[in-house]
């Protein structure tokens, strides 16, 4: 082997999935034929058939991207007030509270598994609670039990941002099947693609009319527009990509898992280094979406930065996901200063999640662990 090459080959933190060039054309053909290249036209027909079977939900729509599909959840649901949420998230989550008005109150989260504390959400509980966002980061699911308990009994809505948990089953059950209505980001970095795109999963058929009006700018018929509505439509190119990727879905998650074991194995030993508990997790069909790690600057000898830097140094780039935390960024400060967050500041400064996709190679791994382990002096 060349050694040379080898160690400078770039890992970056993550790669998107593609299907064979051919395979794409081949579903992307007939759109010269139809010209139909939006407006929910028969490949975006066959993606939705497609992920209800593949997740056995009841109901799905497709939008443009997870942050439209969250926007219209939102609005869907005429959520007011005040909505619990979590501060260790991507921005989108806050955003979509914020910019419909609503008001983002901070429930800390879990040490173990980063998702928001049920046990901390009742206590948050006012009269202008109207609904609890939760986060199921990672992939991880969040106690989806407690959560739907606390929200039944005040009256609340619950959705969650499912963002990275595509494929992700409880106890068997689809992760989606929960609250009243999940999202699902397909962005390029998802585990699961269509370039850009989302999609909501919910049960109650009564939602069905508004989550499609809210699509495409409230319009039910040719003269007839009944509700104030955004542009949030998947296009067909979007969704053949989708239709593709779906197929090659299992194998890539087979891939993740490999490249996950193979960390696990090479990290498991090392004191002061945190990862997610997914080996002897029999409750949770994982999708190994993204591998965080926790740096205790005791225990490790090191500090979080550290590493990202002495990686970076050696062409492996990592990502501090999630840093800052929402109530940290610039557009929020001196907004939620209230809350007490000490878990999530806590992970937040300390966490890097490492190289994870479907094509990184087991020496890949190997690489980016050899790094880690000579950064901490082992
Ligand atoms: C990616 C992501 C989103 C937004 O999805 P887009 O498809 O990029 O709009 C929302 N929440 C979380 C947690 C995400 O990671």
């Amino acid at each position: 082997m060349n050694g040379g090459s080898y160690m400078d080959k770039k890992i970056l933190v993550t790669r998107s999935s593609l299907p064979p060039l051919e395979e794409y054309i081949d579903e992307i053909k007939g759109i010269w034929d139809t010209c139909w290249m939006t407006n929910m036209g028969p490949i975006y027909q066959k993606l939705e058939q497609g992920l209800k079977n593949y997740l056995s939900c009841k109901n799905v729509e497709l939008y443009v991207n997870g942050h439209m599909a969250l926007d219209v959840a939102i609005k869907a649901l005429h959520l007011t007030g005040e909505v619990i949420t979590t501060p260790y998230t991507f921005a989108s989550t806050t955003h979509a509270l914020t910019l419909n008005g609503l008001t983002p109150v901070f429930c800390d989260i879990k040490p173990d598994d980063y998702t928001i504390d049920e046990n901390k959400v009742e206590a948050l509980i006012t009269e202008k609670t109207s609904a609890i966002l939760a986060v199921h980061v990672y992939g991880r699911p969040c106690n989806v039990t407690k959560l739907q308990e606390i929200a039944k009994r005040h009256h609340l809505k619950l959705i969650f941002d499912a963002a990275h948990a595509f494929g992700v089953r409880l106890n068997g059950e689809p992760i989606a099947n929960f609250g009243d209505i999940s999202m699902f980001s397909f962005h390029a970095t998802k585990v699961f693609n269509t370039i850009e795109g989302g999609a909501l999963i919910y049960s109650d058929d009564s939602l069905t009319k508004s989550l499609e009006n809210l699509r495409n700018f409230g319009i039910e018929g040719p003269e007839s527009v009944v509700q104030v509505g955004l542009n949030a439509k998947m296009n067909e190119f979007a969704a053949a990509m989708g239709v593709c990727n779906l197929r090659h879905l299992d194998e890539n998650i087979q891939k993740r898992k490999h490249a996950a074991e193979c960390y696990y194995e090479r990290l498991k030993d090392c004191a002061g280094i945190r990862m997610i508990d997914f080996q002897d997790d029999c409750h949770v069909d994982w999708n190994y979406s993204y591998f965080p790690i926790v740096v205790d600057e005791k225990a490790a000898g090191c500090t979080r930065d550290d590493l990202f830097k002495g990686l970076q140094k050696e062409n492996i780039f990592t990502r501090k996901y999630f840093f800052p935390l929402v109530t940290d960024y610039e557009c929020y400060r001196g907004k939620f200063e209230q809350y007490q967050l000490p878990v999530a500041h806590y992970v937040a400064d300390r966490v890097l999640t490492l190289p994870m996709y479907a094509d990184l190679e087991e020496e890949d791994v190997e690489r980016v662990c050899n790094v880690i382990l000579s950064i901490m002096g082992k």
